[in-house]
């Protein structure tokens, strides 16, 4: 059973009007389910009972439910969102002094297998659909109490967004909408390993979100061990970044999850300063969050933070702006970049990607 979320405005208008209702009652439905967020058909008060049962036999509102929700000691509150067929993903709620952040899944696994990520381990299962991408705003909205709004969100959930171009940009366009759920763009962020053809698809589409792109190493080889699937060179992903805001001069963010030894050493960052010295943009290190299971597997490790202070240091010296992630109760128990593996593995035979 398709939900009404799933519908776009005019499929909505067209199914009312079937149904024997008016346009502006389709604009009503519409704003029950992305104004208030109900889940419910009898929530929808304006709407006539005739009118709502008559979309009840064929739809159901949401295309997902929260199956889980766990709230940390520090305030971050980590929801496992169901699908209909049975799958999950996580989406993250990060308050931080005045903001409250949203992190968001896009796939269900994730294709491109950087090798120190959980959400990779085990391929793809499949893409999200705009409704379920959307509906996860709606499901951490609920959970907020009186007073508290999302002040901002990233798609840096599990998934590739690039290579979900199809779910993404409807569900964005939603998020934003007025008439949706009202989110600036400016307070989006979409966070990619880079795909410049998909980039440029989404500048193409609407350019005025903040883009992320997760660089790890500004030297090929050295991230292709890192982003095994990456068939890009860095110089293209990051030409095709800085195309995406065109003339407007915003800055590109770069995320650059640190490892020990592997990308944070003196060379690694001069690497970085010849590639992104001279452009708009801000460096984000992110110590890397060990996985256990990757651990074992890769021998990876989370550098001492004498060694990212050394590394932001170089960065600094060679002209970058720099930030460092503090490491949160959230980051240990799971945030973004490291969702659903202790929840629900997948089962024994998932495709490996
Ligand atoms: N696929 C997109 C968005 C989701 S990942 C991307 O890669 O950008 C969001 C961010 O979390 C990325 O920068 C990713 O490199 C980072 N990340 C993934 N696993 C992590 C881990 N174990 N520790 C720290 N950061 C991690
Ligand atoms: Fe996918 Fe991003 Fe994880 Fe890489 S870091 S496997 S692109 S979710």
């Amino acid at each position: 059973m398709t939900a009404l979320t799933e519908l776009s405005d005019a499929e909505l208008q067209d199914l009312v009007v079937q149904a024997g209702g008016k346009a502006f009652q389709a604009r009503q439905v519409a704003h029950w389910l992305w104004k208030h967020g109900v889940t419910d058909y009898a929530q929808m008060r304006n709407v006539p009972a005739r009118l709502r049962d008559a979309l009840a036999a064929a739809h159901a509102v949401q295309a997902s439910r929260v199956r889980h929700a766990d709230l940390a000691e520090d305030g971050t509150e980590k929801l496992l969102v169901e699908f209909g067929d049975g799958e999950t993903v996580e989406c993250v709620i990060i308050p931080d002094g005045e903001r409250t952040t949203l992190c968001i899944s896009t796939q269900v696994g994730c294709p491109v297998g950087c090798v120190f990520c959980a959400s990779g381990m085990f391929g793809v299962r499949r893409n999200l659909t705009a409704a379920e991408i959307a509906e996860q705003v709606l499901h951490a909205r609920a959970r907020l109490g009186e007073g508290r709004r999302l002040t901002n969100l990233v798609v840096m959930g599990m998934g590739e967004p690039m290579l979900n171009l199809d779910g993404l940009l409807p569900a964005l366009r939603r998020i934003h909408d007025p008439d949706g759920i009202g989110m600036g763009a400016r307070r989006i962020t979409v966070s990619t390993s880079g795909y410049p053809r998909q980039m440029e698809r989404f500048a193409a589409a609407d350019p005025s979100y903040n883009l992320a792109v997760s660089l790890h190493a500004a030297d090929d080889r050295l991230r292709k061990q890192l982003v095994p699937t990456a068939t890009s060179p860095v110089a293209e992903i990051v030409a095709a970044a800085h195309r995406y805001f065109g003339q407007k001069g915003r800055e590109v963010t770069y995320e650059v999850v640190l490892l020990d030894g592997k990308n944070d050493r003196p060379r690694d960052a001069d690497a970085m300063i010849a590639l992104l010295g001279q452009l708009p943009c801000t460096v984000n290190l992110i110590p890397w969050n060990p996985v256990e299971e990757i651990v074992a597997r890769e021998g990876l490790r989370r550098p001492q933070t004498l060694r990212v202070d050394a590394f932001a240091a170089a960065l600094r010296a060679g002209g970058l702006k720099v930030t460092v992630r503090r490491q949160r109760g959230a980051d240990r128990s799971a945030a973004c970049g490291q969702l659903r593996l202790r929840q629900s593995p997948p089962p024994a035979g998932a495709p490996a990607g």
